[in-house]
């Protein structure tokens, strides 16, 4: 099966500016930096996405991708920080292995906009929550 890229920057077939690295994970400055410090970290062992990602290595990337955010605050001055993982293309997922973006915020004009409104009309709120919470472990 063909590497994925991520897969290649771990096994140095690929530069990249690295951040952090320890046995189970690495981060860098994302190539396409849409804000100055956005960065990736990723769980050296090869998972798809968050959601396929076994919890003591998500927890490991996390604990990474929290300290990188408290870092960008105090030395960048960023003003705020979104922790985002994308699961699946339907979210926009370009690189099925699991990473987590630490997007710096500055002074709202980066090149990254999060925008959540209201689209779904009239929902049995209390039927979608109880089939929701049933089926939570
Ligand atoms: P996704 O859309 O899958 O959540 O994000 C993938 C990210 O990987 C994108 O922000 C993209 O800029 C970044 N990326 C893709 N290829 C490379 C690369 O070769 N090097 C680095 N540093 N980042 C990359």
């Amino acid at each position: 099966m063909e590497k994925d890229i991520f897969c290649k920057i771990i096994d140095g077939e690929i530069p990249c500016h690295k951040l952090y690295e320890d046995d189970d994970v690495l981060a860098f400055l994302d190539i396409s930096q849409v804000s100055k410090g956005h960065a990736l970290v990723i769980s050296k062992k090869h998972y798809d996405n968050f959601l396929t990602t076994p919890q003591e290595e998500m927890h490991k990337v996390m604990d990474v991708a929290q300290r990188i955010g408290q870092v960008e605050i105090k030395l960048l001055g960023a003003r705020g920080v979104n922790i985002l993982t994308n699961c699946y293309p339907a979210s926009g997922q370009t690189v099925m292995h699991f990473h987590v973006h630490v997007i710096p915020r500055y002074d709202g004009n980066e090149g990254f906009i999060l925008e959540m409104k209201s689209n779904e009309g009239e929902l049995n709120l209390p039927a979608l929550a109880k089939e929701i919470h049933n089926n939570l472990k």
